[in-house]
């Protein structure tokens, strides 16, 4: 498992313009790549609760992962936003966890990735072009 997951700028900037359109509810997508974040995913929030809380709406969700394995891309990270709180994993958030990969949180104060429900923080590394 990835202890370091490296995202080219241009991602991350995607992701949070991504998340941006979504606010004031919580965004959430995937990252897909090899070595590095190759792709954004988007997918819809279907949470009844969508200001406070996020899940990916599940034939969507199957879809990408589909088209990832199709494309030899794994799945690298969850990512969601916290749009009026910061960059930590709420109780819902740990309770909720399923997947081992890191869950990378977009809050007011920034961005951080955790392992869930543990909660180990794993390093976010921007990559900028040559
Ligand atoms: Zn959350």
């Amino acid at each position: 498992m990835a202890q370091v997951l490296y995202v080219p700028i241009r991602l991350l900037r995607e992701t949070q313009a991504h998340l941006e359109r979504e606010a004031p509810r919580e965004g959430v997508g995937l990252w897909a790549g090899r070595r590095e974040v190759e792709r954004v995913i988007p997918l819809p929030n279907v949470h009844p609760n969508p200001r406070t809380g996020y899940l990916a709406e599940p034939l969507a969700l199957l879809r990408a992962l589909k088209e990832m394995e199709r494309e030899g891309l794994s799945l690298l990270a969850i990512y969601h936003s916290h749009p009026a709180g910061p960059a930590l994993p709420s109780p819902t958030d740990r309770k909720e966890a399923r997947w081992r990969v890191p869950y990378v949180i977009f809050g007011t104060d920034g961005f951080r990735a955790f392992l869930l429900p543990e909660g180990r923080e794993v390093e976010v590394v921007p990559l900028y072009p040559p």
